[in-house]
């Protein structure tokens, strides 16, 4: 199996993105019987993209959420991408089972901007994230007072909207932890509406369907919800599997929980990217 999915640096914290840590994560990934890790960085992450895209939490009309979601960015600015793409290149040319990836927010309006941030580099994999409704950072703490103030199906139908969109930019390769409003325990009686959203973007291009074992962690389920799963199999679209690790000690993890849940909903392979292209593998079973 191979970790689609990883970061170098813990929230909160920006340990040097060295030979050394790359290494620690595939002695992990190893260990656990993977092939391969994909290392897909935050956006946010990287001086050029803050550079790119300052201002864009200035298009919410709340100056509060806006404040939160630019303090957010300022923080977790920590490198420049062309040194993290160097970084990971001579650790493949070196022999490493390492992929080079980036986990990348969407910025409605900006998609311009992401395509130019993507261009100049030979990623394997582009993962398509929505962390932010607007400036409403929704799955992370800080903004835990904003979801008491809406009701969550609008939220979640402003999410599912919102990951269409990113899908059918065709940007990406994989959206990354597709149900994600469910990370703090609000779901709607009816999460249908969220899925067809998903399902009618990813359809589009073909993109794959994250699995996530960090849900596990943070809500007790694996993203995404089964039902959402079942669809995706019976539409032809591929799967990719991931820890989510921002830490060593994550890679792979839960990765028999994920071959389970995909097999429950059908699947007999998941893929990965090199290059951007598919590269299908079975699952265990
Ligand atoms: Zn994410
Ligand atoms: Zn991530």
């Amino acid at each position: 199996m191979i970790d689609c999915h990883t970061h170098l640096q813990p929230h909160g914290q920006q340990p040097p993105m060295t030979r050394e840590r790359i290494e620690q994560y595939v002695a992990v990934a190893r260990g656990r019987g993977l092939t391969q890790i994909a290392f897909t960085e935050h956006l946010f992450r990287f001086r050029e993209a803050f550079d790119l895209l300052y201002g864009w939490w200035d298009a919410d009309p709340d100056p509060a959420l806006a404040h939160l979601a630019r303090q957010y960015w300022e923080d977790h600015v920590s490198g420049s991408v062309a040194e993290y793409v160097r970084t990971i290149e001579a650790a493949k040319r070196d022999g490493l089972p390492v992929l080079l990836g980036l986990e990348m927010d969407w910025i409605p309006g900006h998609a311009g901007a992401l395509a130019r941030f993507l261009a100049p580099y030979d990623w394997d994999i582009v993962l398509g994230s929505v962390h932010y409704i607007g400036a409403f950072g929704f799955d992370d703490e800080q903004f835990a007072a904003e979801w008491d103030r809406r009701e969550t199906a609008a939220v979640w139908a402003d999410y599912g909207a919102l990951v269409r969109d990113l899908a059918e930019s065709g940007l990406v390769d994989a959206l990354a932890h597709p149900d994600l409003p469910k990370v703090f325990g609000h779901r709607p009686r009816d999460e249908t509406p969220l899925h067809d959203a998903i399902l009618s973007g990813a359809a589009v291009h073909g993109t794959a369907v994250e699995l996530n074992s960090n849900g596990l962690r943070k809500c007790g389920e694996i993203y995404p919800a089964l039902p959402l799963l079942e669809r995706a199999r019976r539409l032809g679209l591929p799967i990719t599997l991931a820890s989510d690790a921002h830490t060593p000690e994550r890679v792979g993890e839960h990765f028999d929980r994920l071959a389970g849940w995909a097999r429950s909903a059908g699947y007999e392979e998941a893929v990965a990217f090199i290059g951007r292209r598919r590269q299908p593998y079975a699952l265990p079973g």
